[in-house]
């Protein structure tokens, strides 16, 4: 049989998905991966007896994993040891007080109770809307392809995106069931993974505390990276090639149509493209003016979501008082946000994340160690320099030595930064974005960067600059959409 031949360009999340499905669906498939290694931003690395999840580190929805690997009749167990994390994280407040959030929803809500009465069954209410939201928003509206109106146009979808609160913003819709800031707070952070402020991101996301609260923060043992070694395995069961070190360096096309792609190790010729490369890349690197999808002006009018400055450090030390996920919340976040979102410029006091997989997972360090990785939110754009990258680290190691009460600082035995530059030449990152384009409500849907090419015939988009959007889960379905949306239009 003549089998249609797909290159996927790119082996993150998306990319891999896009090749598993449309592998299962009877097409040929070859990943142009530049990197040495696959993953993309959730790469790993290995140093000093430490091994680094590059990137991603919160395990949620792990409905959407189990659901990815069903389709191709496995299961998540098939390739790795799911742990649920109990507490799920801990946040850390000015003074040094620390509030662990239960895993078991009686305990949590008998710790919204103490700070507020009646917010324990309040929570319980709020849990309940969003996890009809969560029903409806990721069963059935990330899997849309966002190319027409037409795809939301059955009246009970749109009873549904009415009553899942499109229109009202995460921050409101929080303050009418919590007053205690604590709480407040609490419910507002999973909203942070989706590149906006609450005030600007639609309340349909409150399904992301159900995430976070009923479904809880799971880590795969050995880190995220064993997400992507199962996706590698898969792809390789069902005939994929992946080639790494091969960096795509244009699409040229003839007419409507795509001719070959070329790289820095030759020509590739295929029938139907899809790019899981940063869309801006694509569009802006690799094609030509006639051929790319938006203007200079439509990419700079995006909102995008924070870059990272990220510190990978192992310790010859335990830790006192840390969990595997850390909040420092220790100072108000208001500035911070101010120059993240509005007035983007490097924070004065920023609060920060530490996780520190070595509390769950004996194999990432060596015996008595500790892995640790820090992660700063910080917006994108901004000139990061070694001087800059240095200050912080000093700024967020003293905060985490007054909170543990320990010196660390001499027991620092790796130590790794990655930032900005780091993101635009490892993965040609749009402004050294870390996690794409930001989740508002401008920028939903049919709003997004469309998955389809205008002009050619043969390229669609896939990763989190299209739909769904950020994060592993989205990024996963997204590769599910667009095979579909390839096997839909080639078959
Ligand atoms: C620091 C950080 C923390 C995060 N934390 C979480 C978390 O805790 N939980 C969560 O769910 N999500 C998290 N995310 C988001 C999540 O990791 C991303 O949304 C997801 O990994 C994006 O996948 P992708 O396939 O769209 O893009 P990528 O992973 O960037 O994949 C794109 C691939 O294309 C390759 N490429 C680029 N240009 C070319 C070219 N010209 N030729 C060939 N290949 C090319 C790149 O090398 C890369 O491998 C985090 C992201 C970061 C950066």
């Amino acid at each position: 049989m003549n089998r249609k031949k797909a290159l996927v360009i790119g082996s993150g999340f998306a990319g891999l998905s896009a090749a598993i499905n449309l592998a299962d669906k009877g097409f040929s498939v070859t990943i142009l991966e530049k990197n040495n290694s696959i993953g993309g931003r959730a790469r790993q690395f290995t140093e000093s007896g430490f091994t680094f999840d590059m990137g991603p580190s919160w395990y949620w929805m792990p409905d959407v994993f189990e659901s990815f690997f069903n389709r191709f009749g496995k299961s998540v167990s098939d390739y790795y040891e799911l742990i649920r994390l109990d507490p799920s994280y801990q946040v850390i407040y000015e003074g040094g007080q620390a509030m662990p959030i239960p895993a078991k929803m009686d305990a949590l809500k008998k710790l919204f109770d103490s700070l507020e009465e009646g917010a324990g069954d309040r929570l319980e209410a709020f849990l309940r809307q969003a996890a009809y939201k969560y029903e409806v928003g990721i069963n059935q509206l990330v899997y849309k392809p966002g190319r027409s109106l037409k795809e939301f146009a059955s009246l009970k979808l749109l009873f549904d995106v009415v009553r899942m609160d499109v229109f009202q913003s995460m921050a409101r819709h929080v303050r009418k069931y919590f007053k205690h800031p604590k709480l407040v707070q609490l419910m507002e952070f999973p909203v942070l993974f989706l590149g906006a402020l609450p005030q600007n991101t639609p309340a349909l996301y409150s399904l992301m505390n159900y995430a976070d609260m009923a479904l809880g923060t799971w880590y795969p043992k050995g880190g995220m990276y064993k997400i992507v070694e199962a996706l590698g395995s898969l792809a390789s069961e069902l005939g994929v090639e992946i080639k790494t070190d091969h960096e795509v360096t244009s699409i040229v096309s003839h007419g409507q149509k795509i001719t070959h792609v070329e790289t820095n190790k030759g020509n590739f010729q295929a029938d139907v493209v899809i790019a899981g490369a940063d869309y801006h890349h694509v569009d802006t690197q690799l094609l030509n003016d006639s051929t790319r999808n938006y203007s200079d002006k439509y990419w700079d009018k995006r909102v995008l979501a924070p870059s990272s400055l990220l510190y990978y450090v192992g310790l010859d030390k335990k830790l006192e008082g840390l969990l595997h996920h850390n909040l420092f919340f220790d100072t108000d976040f208001a500035p911070h946000a101010h120059h993240i979102y509005t007035n983007p410029q490097w924070p004065e006091k920023p609060l920060f994340y530490a996780s520190v997989t070595s509390k769950t997972d004996e194999t990432v360090a060596p015996e008595g160690c500790e892995n640790l990785f820090l992660l700063i939110p910080v917006a994108p754009g901004l000139q990061d320099t070694d001087t800059i990258r240095e200050h912080y680290f000093e700024l967020i190691l003293k905060r985490m030595e007054d909170y543990c009460g320990q010196t660390l600082a001499e027991h620092i035995v790796y130590k790794r930064s990655f930032a900005h530059t780091d993101f635009v030449n490892d993965y040609h990152s749009f402004k050294g974005n870390a996690y794409g384009l930001a989740n508002t409500l401008r920028q939903t849907a049919i709003l997004k960067p469309a998955l389809k090419n205008k002009h050619l015939k043969n390229l669609y988009y896939t990763g989190q600059l299209t739909v769904p959007g950020p994060g592993v889960p989205p990024s996963l379905i997204s590769g599910i959409v667009v095979a579909n949306e390839v096997a839909k239009d080639f078959s």
